[in-house]
């Protein structure tokens, strides 16, 4: 755990850097000190691991692996907002309040929630960065989830499967996808999990050797063909995803070929095609299974050649061949493009916000357009988000236009939480009654008093995002004409006017 295995990992980092870095590590040695996890290790361990995470992932900006190394230490009171902004500046104590506010959303299982979670998460992290952060933080706790309780290993799980893997393949940072799936679905799934492992080990014990053969004939014809600049491997299927596939392919893994592939990596987009046809030279393609994804890329911009050849032993082999960039985008996704986005450019405070969804917009459209195509139904807010495109290739230039735009698709609703961490979705100018009839309508009638963020508080406050609310109620309180000024949703209005009739109450004609 030397400071030294980060700092190894990053892309020739500055004096300064190194010194941020290392100062952020005593930090958080100190900070944590004598804190253990569940599994017995110091606490550090885990923020340690974050951080390298992180910088694995070539998030090498220091304020990003700082703000992994400090990420929990507000939450355990170990630190205070004060000390983090005096030794380390505001950057990096915005990127770790982001992830402190992240941590208090929990999943339930609750179906109907999933789609405000994933918005919720998006609309709260504000900056990207926050969002990988956390990514990262929730890859260290599902690599350890072995040291926790079962029932709680199992909610984790889901959330982990349903929330935190979707994100970071939308945002294609497939690294962190793969490793959140499969690890999720172990805990979320065991029995499916344990068979399609099986699975996947016969399966690649039987072609392996093939593999490596077929390998060894492709790296002799492109040196003949004068072609060396070129890296080879092969990868391995995720076995979530290929648990998935199955389901679409009736659970045959005959009709699966892409459970290994070599991966050739080139120099340029021309010898991309050039490799395609040494390959069919050698060995024959089978039909339909040419996939041009660098013509036409892969909705969430996936691009590479993809094809099926038979080898002479008449095994079916998936090649994929792409350029190292496209390869490293591939894996990192957004997060090699916020590294490169910082290199160029000085953040300020003021502008990070639409940066960071400029670059998210692209791929939520993709995703939306190609969802249109296969039938399947995207979530509303991203067809919302979707068809503002038009407006967005014609007022690109338009100065504060995307402000708007996020403005209206983001903060006309906010996102409060319950005490348990149940995310609840309201529109703006929403007040604590409101959301105690979002809970329930029982809970509306009796509201007495409620709490935000521990303080008491009228019944009239309005909510902010990210507010922790708990409703007081009490057997004997009821509604009042006056509660009817006191809410913004039908729904309470609703609940409200019918329970004053219903109990003969009057309510004073508005002049
Ligand atoms: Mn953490």
């Amino acid at each position: 755990m030397a400071v030294e295995e980060i700092i190894s990992l990053l892309d020739s980092p500055s004096q300064k850097d190194i010194e941020f870095i290392q100062k952020a590590y005593d930090f958080a040695l100190k900070a944590h000190e004598g804190q253990l996890r569940k599994s017995g290790e110091p606490y550090f361990v885990h923020v340690f691991e974050t951080a390298k995470i992180l910088a694995s992932l070539k998030m090498g900006t220091r304020a990003i692996i700082a703000a992994g190394l400090l990420h929990d230490s507000i939450e355990d009171g170990v630190a205070t907002e004060e000390s983090i902004k005096n030794e380390f500046g505001e950057e990096v104590l915005f990127l770790v309040n982001g992830v402190t506010k992240l941590g208090k959303v929990k999943y339930r299982g609750a179906e109907r929630h999933i789609e405000s979670l994933r918005k919720f998460l998006v609309a709260m992290a504000q900056d990207i960065r926050v969002l990988i952060i956390k990514l990262a933080d929730r890859l260290h706790n599902m690599r350890t989830l072995e040291y926790v309780r079962p029932d709680k290993q199992k909610r984790i799980a889901l959330e982990t499967l349903e929330i935190y893997a979707p994100l970071a393949y939308r945002l294609s940072i497939r690294v962190l996808s793969r490793e959140l799936e499969d690890l999720s679905f172990q805990y979320a799934y065991p029995a499916e999990f344990m068979r399609t492992k099986m699975y996947l080990k016969s399966k690649k014990e039987e072609s392996l050797p093939e593999l490596d053969k077929f390998m060894k004939t492709v790296k002799k014809a492109l040196a003949e063909a004068n072609i060396l600049d070129f890296k080879t491997d092969y990868r391995q299927k995720g076995i979530y995803s290929l648990y998935k596939k199955l389901k679409t392919h009736d659970n045959d893994i005959n009709k699966i070929y892409d459970i290994l592939a070599i991966r050739i990596n080139v120099g340029t987009v021309a010898d991309c095609y050039k490799v395609l046809g040494i390959i069919h030279s050698i060995a024959r393609p089978l039909p339909g299974r040419i996939k041009d994804y660098i013509a036409f890329p892969k909705p969430n911009g996936y691009r590479s050649l993809h094809t099926t050849v038979l080898t002479r032993d008449g095994v079916a082999m998936e090649m994929q061949i792409r350029t190292f960039e496209m390869h490293n985008d591939s894996e990192f996704g957004i997060a090699s493009h916020i590294l490169y986005k910082e290199k160029g450019a000085v953040k300020t405070k003021g502008n990070s916000d639409t940066n960071w969804f400029m670059q998210f917009l692209p791929k939520i459209i993709n995703y939306f357009e190609a969802s249109k195509k296969s039938g399947e139904t995207s979530p509303a807010w991203v067809n919302e988000l979707a068809e503002s495109q038009e407006h967005i290739k014609t007022a690109k230039d338009k100065d504060g236009f995307m402000e708007d735009l996020k403005a209206d698709f983001f903060n006309d609703r906010i996102f409060v939480l319950t005490p348990k961490g149940d995310v609840v979705d309201l529109p703006t100018e929403s007040s604590v009654l409101d959301f105690a009839f979002a809970i329930h309508s029982d809970i509306g009638i009796h509201t007495n008093g409620a709490k935000i963020n521990g303080k008491l508080v009228s019944l009239d406050t309005k909510l902010k995002n990210s507010d922790i609310v708990e409703i007081l109620i009490k057997e004997s309180s009821k509604p009042s004409p006056k509660w009817l000024d006191m809410v913004r949703t039908n729904m309470a209005k609703r609940h409200i006017s019918s329970w004053l009739e219903k109990n003969k109450i009057e309510i004073p004609k508005q002049k």
